[in-house]
């Protein structure tokens, strides 16, 4: 694709670098660039895909911007807030590069949408906080045969891997089956603002050479990054022949929905209570011989902050080793900010042969809607 005189001038200094130079850029300016999520990690590598001439990118989000997004996600400004985040992206990656087309894709990506919404790019970028959104991108780039760059960010840590389909590792052979851990967004677990910033730039910087053909990808090596220390690591990741998208015997063939498989046999087997039901539970169980245990597996800053009274602090990650601790008092009801993490945690129980644990759906936001409205967060 040729270059206009105004395009050789804004590209001019990568048009300099003798690595990259016209051909370098007239690839760029072919390739079509997806980016799943535009939240902390999207926003940053959108600007720099957009500044840098990515002929095409396309955003997918279906959420809106929150004041409390502004924070990291340096595409939007205050006054954004309540709009569609693809739609402000547009606006904002246009203003500033006209020559660019931004597509967006206020869609929530599931099975049944996925390769449609994937199969017109040349290379996907996930920066979604949705686990299941990230095994569904991860498979349905193997299964299309697109490069992937994937990272995920927590509190002060990031994570980055490229993965090049049939020649390196792909998502599962990174994670072949979900973390339990990493289930919490960074809504609820906390994140610094200026780190989604060093991820997203990585990952554009990964995708512009993927693009460009330009040095050696990140691939079959997961890049770490901590922040507090201010140190990167890098763990050798090879390709699993076990894998069960990418290896000798794939047992997964077509995009599937990934709410976990834990996840998915709690939430036929766990006993579900609505903010009505736990009062009711909890004011029995003030006159009878207590039969149930209200743990509470936040984070310990989220529960110092505002707990249930009777509730006790079991953080998610410590649950499996901690199972023991209540053993005797009761059926656990576990409960969480969204009743995310709640449904993990039954999911964990369930496993540990617990037999009847329960769990408050919509978690404390619930809680404050329709019980107490002077429970915030
Ligand atoms: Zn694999």
């Amino acid at each position: 694709m040729a270059l206009s005189t105004d395009e050789r001038t804004r590209y001019h200094r990568q048009l300099n670098l003798p690595e990259f130079g016209l051909a370098g850029q007239e690839r760029l300016k072919a390739a079509r660039i997806l980016i799943v999520g535009t939240g902390g990690l999207g926003c940053p590598a959108a600007l720099y895909l957009a500044a840098a001439g990515v002929g095409t990118i396309g955003l997918v989000d279906f959420d809106r911007v929150e004041l409390s997004n502004l924070q990291r996600q340096v595409l939007f400004t205050s006054d954004d807030v309540g709009r569609l985040k693809v739609e402000a992206a547009r606006e904002r990656l246009l203003a500033l590069n006209p020559e660019v087309s931004v597509l967006a894709h206020a869609v929530a990506l599931r099975a049944h949408n996925v390769r449609e919404v994937l199969k017109d790019y040349d290379i996907v970028l996930d920066g979604s906080d949705r686990l299941g959104t990230r095994y569904l991108v991860g498979d349905a780039c193997v299964l299309l045969g697109k490069p992937l760059v994937t990272a995920a960010i927590h509190r002060f840590e990031g994570q980055a891997m490229t993965c090049v389909p049939s020649q390196g590792p792909c998502y599962r052979c990174l994670f072949p089956q979900g973390p339990e851990g990493e289930v919490e967004s960074c809504a609820e677990a906390g994140v610094l603002g200026v780190l989604p910033g060093v991820l997203g730039a990585l990952q554009a910087s990964e995708a512009v050479k993927l693009a460009t053909g330009v040095g050696t990808p990140l691939s079959g090596r997961l890049l770490t990054y901590d922040a507090l220390d201010l140190r990167f690591t890098e763990l050798p990741v090879s390709r699993r022949v076990d894998c069960p998208v990418c290896g000798e015997h794939p047992r997964i063939t077509a995009p599937q929905e990934m709410p976990g498989i834990l996840e998915a046999a709690a939430t036929r087997t766990a006993q579900r209570l609505s903010p009505r039901d736990l009062r009711d539970l909890m004011n029995t169980s003030r006159t009878d011989a207590p039969a149930f245990v209200l743990i509470d597996v936040r984070e310990p800053w989220e529960f110092h902050a505002r707990h249930l009274e009777q509730a006790r602090n079991i953080p998610l990650g410590e649950l499996e080793g901690r199972l023991a601790e209540w053993a005797g008092e009761g059926n656990p009801v576990f409960i969480c900010r969204s009743g995310q993490r709640s449904l993990v945690a039954c999911a964990l129980a369930l496993r540990a042969g617990i037999g009847s644990p329960g769990h408050l759906e919509g978690g404390l936001l619930a809680w404050g809607d329709q019980i107490d409205p002077n429970f915030t967060m």
